[in-house]
Order: C-alpha cells, then structure tokens, then sequence
C-alpha cells in the first residue's frame, strides 16, 4: 500500500492499512485503511467490500473508489468530501474466503451474519473478521457506510432482520439516490424485501451508531465473466458511492449522536 498515494497526488491524501486476519503462513490480501491526514478529526465514512469471498467484483469496486477519490482531487464533488471525511475502505473484509474464492471463512463462518443486532439472542455466528470491522465502526462511529456485495442489483437499507420499518426518510433518500446514479437496472429497497439476514453490518452500524448504513448489491452475479463487465460493474459502483456520499454530505448530522442505540431496543 506504500505505492498510494503516487507521485504527483497531494499529500493531504494517504492510505493507512490496518492489521487483518488470514490464515498463518498467508499474507493478508488488503485491510481497512483510511483516506485523508487525520481521521480523528474529521466525521467517518466507511466503505466494505468481500464480507463474501466468492463476491469477487466487491474488492475490485473499492479498489477503484480509493483509485476515483486519489486521482480526481480537483473535482469539485471529490475535492469537498476529501477535505470534510475521513473515508475508511476496507477492501476485503475476509481475506482467506477471498483466497478460496467462497462464501465463509476458514472457520465456515458467514460474516455477514456475524453482527450483533436488536435481536441479539438469535445471532447465528460469531467471527473474528467481523469483530475488527465492529472495532472500527465502534471507534469512528460513522455517519454513513456501505458494505459492498453481489448477487443482484439493488441498494438495500435496514432492516435486514425484521419487516417493521423505521420510517427514517434519510436512510430510504440515500437509498434511492445511489440506486438512480447506479442507473436503471437497480432499485432501492429495505433490506429484508431481497432476503432476511440475521447480523448484518448494515443493521449493526445503523442500530448502534444511527450510521446511514447501506448494502450495495453491485452484481447479479458473484464470478466475473469477462474484464469488460468488470469495468462496468466498478464503475456503476462508483458512481453510486459518489452519489451516496454527496447526498449523505447534505443530511444534517445527528444532534443526540447514539439516538438510535436508546430508542431502538427488540
Ligand atoms: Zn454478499
């Protein structure tokens, strides 16, 4: 990661990766990192891809979002959002499902299954992955995030886990506004009308921290067809993930902070 940023990239932008988890005698493929000088003082967005090992266009999408954000530092959209967030991309969240290009872990554990959530006593499985995603979304405590995922095209936001809706017009607005930039194949919708899921990150974050936390299914399907495709998956994401944080940029931040962590319980 020392080759981010390049010669010529201004220097109020970097890349900071993180320790992460691979199976001893294997070098980690890619962890968390940040975008910008000094995180701390500024509000958090964070971007995940590869919950899912066999997911294979989600770390090629946020390899080409830190490569939009680094090379276009002139563009009015990406010049406002370097120098006002922190942006953490965490490339491959789990490295040895990456390296055996399926689902699980090494452990057999879905990661994305693997947050607690309002319903805590029902959590079907723990994993040490998603326990350092945890950790950095429990330190930023950020005001929106994205995990990216394929198996369909559409923008989801929580709940995954129940049907009842929150009505929280910022969380559906962010939706729908990623899903439009995404172009007509993909819609919005709450995350539980694609498929129930137990933990997942997008409820995580949104339950205790009140993050604008979505799913981007980027992809009907999971292994690439060809390099064409790929660019066109990646940069539909991007697009999407501009738009996300533009319209994010717009929404006034939460004055109670963790409102949602008091109110919100089963
Ligand atoms: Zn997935």
């Amino acid at each position: 990661m020392e080759a981010w940023p390049g010669p010529g990239t201004p220097r109020r932008t970097s890349i900071d990766v993180r320790s992460k988890l691979a199976e001893p005698g294997r070098p980690p493929t890619c962890g968390p990192g940040a975008l910008k000088g000094d995180p701390k003082d500024s509000p958090a967005i964070d971007f995940n891809g590869t919950h899912h090992g066999d997911e294979l266009a989600t770390p090629e999408a946020m390899l080409a979002l830190a490569d939009h954000l680094i090379t276009h530092p002139d563009e009015p959209e990406v010049a406002k959002l370097l120098e006002k967030y922190a942006i953490y991309l965490q490339p491959v969240v789990n490295p040895d499902g990456l390296a055996a290009q399926k689902r699980k872990n090494a452990e057999g554990a879905d990661l994305n299954r693997a947050y607690p959530y309002p319903r805590e006593w029902f959590r079907f499985e723990t994993a040490p992955e998603a326990e350092l995603v945890k950790d950095l979304v429990d330190e930023i405590s950020p005001k929106g995030a994205v995990a990216f995922h394929s198996g369909a095209r559409s923008v989801l936001w929580p709940w995954g886990y129940k049907e009842e809706t929150l009505g929280d017009a910022n969380l559906e607005l962010a939706s729908r506004v990623a899903a439009e930039a995404m172009g007509p194949n993909f819609e919005a919708l709450q995350s539980i009308q694609d498929y129930k899921a137990f933990g997942d990150f997008a409820d995580y974050a949104y339950w205790r921290h009140g993050t604008i936390a979505l799913t981007f299914e980027i992809s009907n399907w999971q292994i690439l067809a060809n390099v064409g495709e790929l660019k066109e998956i990646v940069a539909t994401t991007v697009r999407g993930s501009m738009a996300f944080m533009t319209a994010l940029d717009r929404m006034p931040d939460d004055p109670d902070g963790n409102l949602l962590t008091r109110t919100l319980g089963e």
